[in-house]
């Protein structure tokens, strides 16, 4: 389980969280929500040659089988686990509901076999819904080889009504070896692609450089 890299050189890794649930498949097929897919932040991250992961649920990644596919293109970007349909791992994790715990290394095996066939820079990353877990979930896990990755800084970009308070919760605690958490979920993170170029040229003035979180964990 891991929070940040070493704090030693300059890099940090931008990851940006793809949640899905049933109930927000519901509010697309209503027409209550347009995307939770923020083509924006691609956009910025594809023009300034910016590095980043993806930590993608199996269900975005079948709803947006385009998006993961340009993701997947991109050599800058690596793509990692963030479970299939963002149930909780644990009790008490926000109001999500919660999986049994027997179900919960078959959910993350599944998401693998969503998100392999798309190729690209495929990692054994993966972060639990809400950050939640406990011992009972990492020993369900441990047969499946994966890294658990919280994060160091939180944008706070769900539900975010506003730009500049993301800017400054990045800025005010990113460090070497930072991992920073973003969402690219559009309608539940509707902020994040106006605080990252703020956040760009924050980390540029402070000499740190996004590099995809392989590299940030392991240098
Ligand atoms: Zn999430």
């Amino acid at each position: 389980m891991v929070d940040h890299g070493p704090r030693t050189g300059a890099k940090v890794a931008l990851t940006f969280d793809a949640d899905m649930t049933d109930g927000m498949l519901a509010s697309l097929r209503a027409g209550r929500v347009k995307s939770y897919a923020n083509l924006r932040i691609l956009d910025l991250l594809e023009r300034e040659q910016v590095p980043a992961t993806f930590f993608l649920t199996g269900k975005w990644v079948q709803r947006y089988p385009d998006v993961t596919r340009r993701i997947a293109g991109n050599p800058r970007f690596e793509l990692a686990n963030h479970t299939y349909g963002h149930a909780a791992f644990t009790a008490d994790c926000y109001d999500l509901p919660r999986l049994p715990v027997d179900e919960l290394a078959g959910d993350v095996a599944k998401t693998f076999e969503v998100i392999a066939p798309y190729g690209g820079r495929q990692t054994r990353y993966f972060r639990f819904p809400g950050l939640c877990h406990d011992a009972a979930a990492l020993d369900a896990l441990a047969p499946l080889g994966v890294t658990v990755v919280d994060g160091d800084v939180v944008s706070g970009d769900p539900f975010a009504t506003a730009w500049k308070p993301l800017v400054r919760a990045v800025l005010d605690h990113v460090r070497p070896g930072s991992v920073v958490i973003m969402h690219v979920t559009e309608a539940n993170a509707a902020m994040t692609d106006e605080a990252l170029p703020h956040i760009l040229a924050g980390l540029r003035e402070r000499g740190l450089v996004p590099a995809p979180l392989s590299e940030v964990l392991t240098t």
